[in-house]
C-alpha cells in the first residue's frame, strides 16, 4: 500500500509534505518552512510525527524544525555533508544510503547544485521523490553554490529514476517557470497543454505540485538540454549538454 501524501502550503510560496503509512500510523515530514501549518495539518488528521527529513540548509526549509521537534519529538534526518549548517541531526545520511521511513525504503540522492549538500528522498515503492529546490515543477533552483556541471548531473540523476515518480518540490514557482519555458519551446505540444493546466490550477488557487517526472521530462527545459530543439533555441546548436543547461539557467536568472 502506497504512503499517503499531504501537501502543506507554508510562508508565501513554500511547500512542506507529510507522508503517512495508514497501516502503521507512522508519519514523516519533509522540510519545515514554518511550524504552524504543519502542526495544524497533523492535528486535523490526528497523526503523530516520527521523522523530519531535511533537504537542504536554506532557512525557508528548516526554520520551523526546533519548534516541530519540541512539539512532537520527531527525529531529524539530513545530509551528513551539511550537518554543520542544519538543525541537529539524529540521522546523518548521504548519496546511496537507504533508510526505512514509514515502513518503506527511502533512497538518498545527492542533488547538489542549488546548494552543495542538497539531498532528495526517493520512495520507489510509493513513486514519490522529494526534490525541494533541485528539480522543480517546470524548473530548477537557482545555482547558489554548485557549478552547472554539478547541478546538471544532479538533474540527470533525478530524470533517470525508474517508474514515473511524483516530484514533490519546494516552491510554487510553476507559473513563472512556465512563462520562461514558453520562450524556449513555444511549439512543444506537451508544454502548451501543461501550461493550460497550470493556468487553470493557479486560477483556482490550487498547488501545481507534485508533478509527474514524465511531464518534467517532456516539458522542463532543464531536463531537455540534450535535445537539438533546446540547443537551437539558445543559439548553441553544437554545444555540450551541460553548456546548454548553463545557458538556459543563466537566461532564467535574467528573465
Ligand atoms: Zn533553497
Ligand atoms: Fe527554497
Amino acid at each position: 500500500m502506497a504512503l499517503d501524501l499531504v501537501t502543506i502550503p507554508c510562508l508565501t510560496d513554500n511547500y512542506a509534505y507529510l507522508v503517512h503509512n495508514a497501516a502503521t500510523g507512522e508519519t514523516a515530514l519533509v522540510d519545515v518552512p514554518e511550524a504552524a501549518p504543519i502542526l495544524a495539518a497533523l492535528q486535523t488528521r490526528n497523526w503523530a510525527l516520527h521523522h523530519i527529513l531535511i533537504t537542504h540548509h536554506h532557512d525557508d526549509h528548516i526554520q520551523g524544525t526546533a519548534e516541530i521537534v519540541a512539539a512532537t519529538g520527531a527525529k531529524v534526518t539530513g545530509a551528513r555533508a551539511d550537518a554543520h549548517r542544519l538543525p541537529p541531526l539524529d540521522h546523518a545520511v548521504g548519496e546511496g544510503d537507504t533508510v526505512v521511513i514509514g515502513g518503506e525504503a527511502c533512497h538518498i540522492l545527492d542533488v547538489s547544485g542549488h546548494s552543495m549538500g542538497h539531498i532528495a528522498f526517493h520512495f520507489p515503492a510509493s513513486d514519490l521523490v522529494f526534490t525541494a529546490d533541485s528539480l522543480m515543477a517546470l524548473g530548477c533552483g537557482r545555482l547558489f553554490e554548485g557549478t552547472p556541471d554539478v547541478a546538471y548531473a544532479s538533474l540527470m540523476k533525478l530524470a533517470a529514476l525508474p517508474g514515473d515518480p511524483w516530484v514533490c518540490s519546494g516552491h510554487e514557482y510553476t507559473a513563472g517557470n512556465a512563462r520562461f519555458a514558453a520562450t524556449l519551446e513555444a511549439a512543444n505540444p506537451a508544454l502548451i497543454s501543461r501550461i493550460e493546466g497550470i493556468t487553470a490550477m493557479r486560477a483556482k488557487g490550487l498547488p501545481t505540485v507534485p508533478s509527474r517526472l514524465s511531464d518534467e521530462r517532456a516539458t522542463n527545459p532543464y531536463l531537455r538540454a540534450h535535445l537539438p530543439a533546446l540547443k537551437a533555441a539558445v543559439g548553441l546548436p553544437n554545444a555540450a549538454d551541460t553548456a546548454v543547461f548553463a545557458e538556459i539557467r543563466a537566461r532564467k536568472d535574467r528573465f
